[in-house]
């Protein structure tokens, strides 16, 4: 059952082949066999998954089920679950129980999806290795003394272990794609306002955006369709038609152009990511497109820009966390001051003070315009490369990641490596932009991800993309020796 795609998986539970109480029961105890080892959940809740199979059993018995009903799912730690913990991988909220469910969680209760548990992620998304969780470490599938990428790190080592058939992450510089990429799963990250951001722990509000990590494109398609769509109850949320993504599945790719961007190609690129990379662009002439070079000139500031506006953003965002509403209390405050320093003193871990620090630096009364606004100035250049690259090309395409999965411990006690880690993936988020990371190769026995970045609200035509590919080559159904 575990190997099966979600498409398969709801074609046998229409066919009565298992229940969804058996294929729930089936992920659950490949959890409890080998997750730890690889440390991809935080919370697994067996009988509110079970209860929630057997409502769909009754919901498919009685010929109401949609595509997804019956499908347990992993969800992100970052999205509000009524009466069940919702942590964001962080100290600060390890006695946090939402009293609701974000929309995105409403959408799949809806939807009939059975919820297997809460992923594992970088304390309030903040990473790009899964180390920074309070929960600790989430180890890459493929060699666990590396990492899986972060901060969705343990919804990516879930689906590749095959611990759940797919599951949600959130990106905002990169955390849907970096670690899709690291682990060979597909990634998907939609156009800022896509996916309603209700319930979503905020980290940086003008970037963050929910996705999907799959075994394929076409399952990608499957879960947005039942993501997407307009919420009034997120102002950032956009009133955009949904297209119909898995019937838009079927196009061909003849003379469709492909933007590669010089600037994604140049040094710090590890030789065999860009092979993989080169030999799946070779694959796409085949199918009929046309390749064409581009340059996105201001890409070398997207890195900068992006490490002052997030940390701006969180540093007021996280200012709700301060002992006294919800979240970690300190013991015996001796005052008011007392209990904020404290609390967030003792709850908040290293990586989250210092972007904290960072953003109140930046946003004070006499650097704001040194760096916020410069930085904000830098964003809408950003932005327009993208708009004048989109005037000539269709998608475009480049790696992911500089490098495969590196080694826990390797750049945790350097920061700008680690950030470095995103340069390929943050300046989609500034611009808004949707984007996928595609399983394409090896490098080192280790996965590559090409990385597809498409126009506004064109997920369909980026998911089609991504399939048509997926016709043709098997990388993306790899699974590691020990999860088969
Ligand atoms: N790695 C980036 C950061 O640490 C992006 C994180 C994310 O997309 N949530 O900010």
């Amino acid at each position: 059952m575990h190997s099966k795609t979600l498409a398969e998986l709801a074609a046998a539970l229409k066919n009565g082949e298992f229940s969804s109480e058996e294929l729930t029961k089936s992920f659950l105890q490949r959890i409890q066999q080998h997750d730890g080892d690889i440390n991809s959940y935080i919370t697994v809740d067996e009988e509110h998954a079970l209860a929630q199979a057997r409502a769909a059993d009754e919901m498919i018995a009685a010929g109401k089920a949609g595509p997804l009903t019956g499908i347990p799912l992993a969800q992100k730690d970052i999205f509000c679950t009524n009466g069940i913990k919702t942590s964001c991988g962080s100290k600060m909220l390890d006695n946090f129980i939402a009293p609701y469910d974000a929309t995105v969680i409403e959408k799949f209760n809806q939807a009939g999806v059975v919820m297997l548990g809460k992923t594992n992620m970088d304390e309030f998304a903040m990473g790009s290795s899964n180390e920074t969780s309070y929960y600790g470490g989430v180890k890459n599938p493929w060699n666990v003394d590396t990492v899986p990428g972060g901060s969705s790190g343990g919804s990516a080592a879930a689906v590749a272990a095959r611990l759940a058939p797919a599951a949600t992450g959130t990106d905002t510089g990169g955390s849907i794609r970096q670690p899709a990429a690291l682990c060979g799963v597909t990634g998907l990250k939609p156009s800022y306002g896509r996916v309603s951001r209700y319930g979503m722990i905020a980290f940086a509000s003008s970037l963050d955006q929910a996705g999907t990590f799959t075994r394929s494109a076409e399952d990608a398609a499957m879960m947005l369709q039942v993501m997407a769509g307009f919420d009034e109850k997120d102002s950032t949320s956009i009133d955009h038609p949904v297209d119909d993504y898995v019937a838009g599945l079927k196009q061909d790719l003849k003379g469709l152009k492909i933007g590669l961007p010089k600037e994604y190609f140049g040094e710090g690129l590890q030789p065999g990511v860009a092979d993989a990379v080169n030999q799946a662009i070779a694959e796409y002439k085949k199918l009929g497109a046309e390749v064409v070079e581009i340059s996105l000139p201001n890409s070398h500031l997207s890195v900068p820009a992006y490490y002052v506006i997030a940390p701006a953003e969180c540093s007021s965002n996280l200012s709700r966390f301060d002992g006294v509403r919800f979240g970690y209390r300190c013991d015996e405050p001796k005052d008011l001051e007392d209990l904020y320093k404290r609390s967030r003193g003792e709850g908040f871990g290293d990586e989250v003070k210092r972007r904290i620090m960072i953003g109140t630096y930046a946003l004070s009364a006499g650097y704001y315009d040194a760096y916020y606004l410069k930085a904000q100035k830098i964003r809408r250049l950003i932005s327009d490369d993208f708009k004048q690259a989109f005037e000539k090309v269709d998608v475009i395409m480049g790696p992911t990641t500089p490098e495969v999965a590196f080694k826990a411990g390797e750049k945790s006690g350097d920061p700008v490596s680690m950030y470095l880690s995103d340069i390929y993936t943050i300046a989609t988020n500034l611009a808004g932009l949707p984007g996928m990371s595609v399983p394409c190769g090896f490098a080192d026995n280790m996965p590559v991800g090409l990385q597809i970045i498409g126009n506004y609200f064109d997920e369909a035509r980026l998911l089609n993309v991504a399939h048509q590919y997926q016709q043709v080559t098997d990388w993306h159904q790899q699974v590691p020796a020990a999860y088969k």
